[in-house]
């Protein structure tokens, strides 16, 4: 079942206060002044009134329109004030301003149509019937209370003229005014609706894009973080908002005090910040710039901040690249140089070497002579190794198992001690790859002295593989002494060695050597706690492409 109309309510409520404060006051005057008055009317019409009200309510559970209820509403108002003015004498009657009521009800609910419509059904009505009485159509009745003279037709029309007037006049002001009224209310709500709309967009731009942001007040407490800014931070909303910018390590006291004092005379402050997330090191780029809002307790600085970890190693990465790309041009020239006079040494010392008038002691000297050089022709072939690689003799082979071997041959040999234990859990325990065994197995054998090297007195390397359908992977994990980030970075970078008799080589060469098979090799390490080292070889590559770069400058 329906339930009434908010409008319809109150135009009920309305009219049964007024009809009763109107009746009330008529009983009071009646009761306090010791005239009887000639009120029955008013009785009659309050009566009425209130049979019409149990009328409307009724109607308006059955009839859904608003505009129907109301009309029914208004015409019934205007048929009682038309019967009250007939019973207190036509034009004599003070009622008809009644009828004013009604009209700006019109107008005000329904508008300009409603009003003139309303103002017609008055005049209409309002009219008719004192036409008709004045025609004596419909008899006059007998109160003489308000009369004010006899009816000549001047005064008829005069009242007539000024009252619809009156009740046009009414009516194209009140819906005038409540179409503006109307306007100004629609035009505030789509207002609202777009700024609403505007706060939404505004917030999920925030949270979509992927650079982190925080907004802090001069005093240095977070009062926003998006979702981005928590997922490169590492921190929770909780961990951050309403806390000071100091907690968050992101920027020292001192640096944030620099860079507030920067941005009041730049206006925007960038910079990088290397930033420790639990155990790693993330590097950050920001810009800081100042954040006026209307609220002073929200103003502050904004800081948007990216994660450049990545992009940074990426960048190392291709440095890198270029770096051994041009070393070893330049140098595979210079020690070719070297070589061939150092072959023309080596075998006019052999030549001497052979003569019986030597001394011991000059004996002694060629034989440091060819041992020297000995040395340096094999470290020329060593180096000659890295910037120009042997030609790549792939073929199908069991990675799995060349592993094992040189773990074999590294748990022989002397570089293993009494307090060094070695780990390894090989799965499946035979796995075929397309390359070149002896490539793979020499960056096995790298790797391998290398971390047996990074724990000189004791430790463990375990040794594990993992298989997935992109990627064969390869870990080594030790327990050594690990690196700072900044060697991390330089780890693949020729000649840069910190082991007593390191040339720098090694992990140049297996970078180079796991690039040529299509896979990458990467570092994570913790000073004093150790390294892991993960070669990743692409099966896809390896397998349907087989060689993929050739091979050698
Ligand atoms: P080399 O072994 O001749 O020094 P590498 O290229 O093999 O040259 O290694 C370069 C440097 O990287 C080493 O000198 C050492 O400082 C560091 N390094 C390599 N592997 C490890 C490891 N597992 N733990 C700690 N440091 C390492
Ligand atoms: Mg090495």
């Amino acid at each position: 079942m329906a339930t009434l109309h908010s409008d319809s309510r109150m135009l009920i409520a309305v009219r049964v206060v007024v009809v009763t404060t109107l009746l009330l006051a008529a009983l009071l005057i009646q009761s306090t002044v010791d005239i009887l008055l000639p009120i029955d009317y008013l009785y009659v019409t309050a009566g009425l009134t209130y049979a019409m009200t149990l009328l409307y309510i009724g109607l308006g559970k059955w009839v859904r329109s608003r505009e129907i209820n109301l009309v029914i509403q208004l015409a019934g108002d205007l048929i009682i004030e038309t019967m009250l003015v007939y019973f207190t004498g036509g034009i004599d009657s003070p009622f008809s301003f009644l009828y004013l009521a009604t009209i700006i009800t019109g107008s005000m609910l329904l508008y300009r149509r409603g009003g003139l419509i309303t103002a017609s059904g008055a005049a209409i009505l309002y009219g008719g019937l004192v036409d008709l009485m004045y025609y004596g159509v419909i008899p006059l009745p007998s109160v003489t209370f308000f009369s004010s003279g006899p009816w000549t037709p001047i005064r008829l029309y005069l009242t007539m003229a000024t009252n619809f007037g009156g009740f046009y006049a009414t009516a194209l002001l009140t819906s005038y005014i409540s179409e503006k009224l109307r306007v100004t209310f629609e035009e505030l709500d789509a207002n609202r609706q777009n700024l609403a709309a505007l706060q939404a967009l505004n917030q999920s731009i925030i949270r979509s894009i992927p650079s982190g942001l925080i907004t802090v007040t001069h005093e240095g407490t977070m009062t926003f973080i998006n979702p981005a800014g928590c997922e490169i931070l590492g921190r929770s909303v909780q961990e951050t908002i309403g806390r000071s910018i100091d907690s968050i390590n992101l920027l020292s006291p001192d640096q944030w005090r620099h860079e507030r004092l920067l941005l009041e005379t730049t206006g925007i402050v960038r910079g990088e910040l290397d930033y420790q997330r639990d155990i790693e090191a993330r590097a950050l780029g920001y810009a800081m710039t100042r954040l006026n809002t209307r609220r002073t307790d929200l103003s502050g600085v904004t800081v948007i901040f990216q994660d450049l970890t990545e992009m940074k190693q990426l960048e190392d990465q291709l440095r890198l690249k270029d770096r051994m790309a041009a070393v070893g041009e330049l140098s595979a020239g210079i020690a070719h140089e070297i070589r061939n006079p150092l072959a023309a040494i080596a075998g006019s010392i052999q030549m001497l070497s052979k003569s019986e008038r030597l001394t011991p002691q000059e004996q002694r000297l060629m034989s440091i002579a060819m041992k020297e050089s000995d040395r340096l022709n094999k470290s020329i072939a060593d180096f000659l190794r890295f910037v120009r690689p042997q030609e790549k003799r792939a073929t199908d082979f069991d990675v799995a198992a060349s592993l094992g071997e040189t773990l074999l041959l590294l748990s022989n040999s002397q570089e293993l001690g009494p307090s060094h234990t070695l780990v390894s859990s090989i799965e499946p325990p035979s796995f075929n790859i397309f390359g070149d065994p002896d490539q793979i197995r020499q960056v096995f054998w790298n790797l391998a002295r290398n971390a047996i090297q990074a724990m000189p007195i004791e430790g463990r390397l375990e040794i594990s593989t993992e298989l997935d359908d992109q990627t064969y992977r390869i870990i080594f994990a030790d327990s050594g002494r690990g690196m700072s980030a900044s060697d991390q970075r330089r780890l693949f970078q020729p000649f840069r060695t910190s082991f007593p008799s390191g040339t720098g080589l090694g992990m140049a060469i297996c970078y180079r050597i796991v690039q040529e098979h299509g896979g990458t090799i990467s570092v994570e390490s913790t000073e004093g706690r150790g390294t892991r080292i993960t070669v990743a070889l692409p099966l896809a590559v390896v397998h349907a492409r087989g060689i993929v770069v050739a091979v050698g400058a």
